[in-house]
């Protein structure tokens, strides 16, 4: 038996019993939304963002989340405490719920809850020492009056596909245009770029989900005195930067050393990237809501 706990529909339940309904629209439709989020030293790290986020995606597709937003902050805060987790990953779930075999929402009447929390290491200290290999993809990123990449459903199948296609093309992640080709990001991180010492990333309206480490990035930049835009750009200007790297919650700030074969910054990690990332690892413990009084390893709860 696992001793890991999850808060499925209202209850904590050990592992190996939170199942959910073949009948859920979630599952069936991918109708539902999520987060991922990260807890840093006890810390929820910028909890208050994701939650605006999972209650703006949950509003735009009219799904409603039977918890207020400070009901779910102690749910979340409650599920870290109650695996006794320090540095973990959480996955916020909530999903349509289960109806019928039509798509018809309507017959919903439940929609369900989950919240995993997970042990997260940091990434291995050699994939940001070495850097990813990009390469960009025929799948184009799904257009905002599609399916807005705002709206961080259960329905992953457009980011699942440029996946795909870079496992086939054997490099580590996707670069994702949009369908004018220009830059959006990658299958689950923003990317940025550096060009004599500006820092550029692409503005959301052309097709990118408005990363919450995106975010804490360009607050960072700017702080440190370096020149932020967000300016579309195209792959020419990524294959011809200084320097290129990805951020997300699982990745956090990672150098990116080739695109579509192109060696960036002959190959290396950049010092921009480094740096940035170094300032990011540094506000990480304090810029959060603490699960417990002190350290879980020095208090028991
Ligand atoms: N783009 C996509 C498509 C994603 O799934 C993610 C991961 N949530 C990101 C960007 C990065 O967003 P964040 O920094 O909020 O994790």
């Amino acid at each position: 038996m696992s001793s890991q706990w999850i808060f499925l529909g209202g209850e904590f339940v050990k592992k190996e019993d939170a199942v959910v309904s073949v009948y859920d629209h979630g599952f069936l439709y991918g109708d539902g939304v999520f987060e991922g989020i990260r807890v840093y030293s006890g810390n929820v790290f910028k909890l208050e963002e994701h939650l605006n986020r999972l209650y703006e995606s949950a509003q735009s597709i009219m799904l409603h989340i039977p918890y207020d937003k400070e009901e779910m902050e102690r749910i979340i805060v409650d599920t870290v405490r109650k695996n006794k987790l320090d540095t973990a990953y959480i996955r916020v779930v909530v999903s349509r719920g289960p109806g019928n075999l039509g798509l018809d929402p309507t017959f919903c009447s439940q929609p369900k809850v989950i919240v995993i929390a997970e042990t997260l290491a940091l990434f291995p200290k050699e994939l940001y020492q070495r850097g990813l290999r990009l390469g960009s993809v025929s799948t184009r990123r799904n257009r905002p009056d599609v399916l807005s990449p705002q709206v961080k459903s259960l329905n992953y199948l457009n980011n699942i596909l440029v996946k795909l296609e870079a496992n086939q093309a054997g490099v580590d992640e996707a670069l994702m245009l949009n369908d004018q080709g220009y830059v959006t990001e990658g299958s689950a991180d923003n990317i940025f770029i550096v060009k004599n010492n500006t820092i550029y990333t692409p503005p959301v309206y052309l097709g990118a989900l408005e990363g919450i480490t995106r975010n804490a990035i360009i607050d960072l930049a700017k702080k440190h005195g370096y020149t932020m835009k967000e300016t579309p750009f195209t792959r020419h200007d990524v294959y011809v930067a200084d320097e290129v790297f990805l951020t997300g919650t699982a990745v956090e700030v990672i150098a990116v050393v080739e695109v579509d074969g192109r060696k960036i910054n002959g190959g290396n990690p950049g010092k921009v990237t480094s740096h940035l990332l170094t300032e990011f690892r540094k506000v990480v413990r304090t810029d959060g809501v603490a699960c417990y009084e002190s350290s879980p390893t020095t208090k028991a709860i």
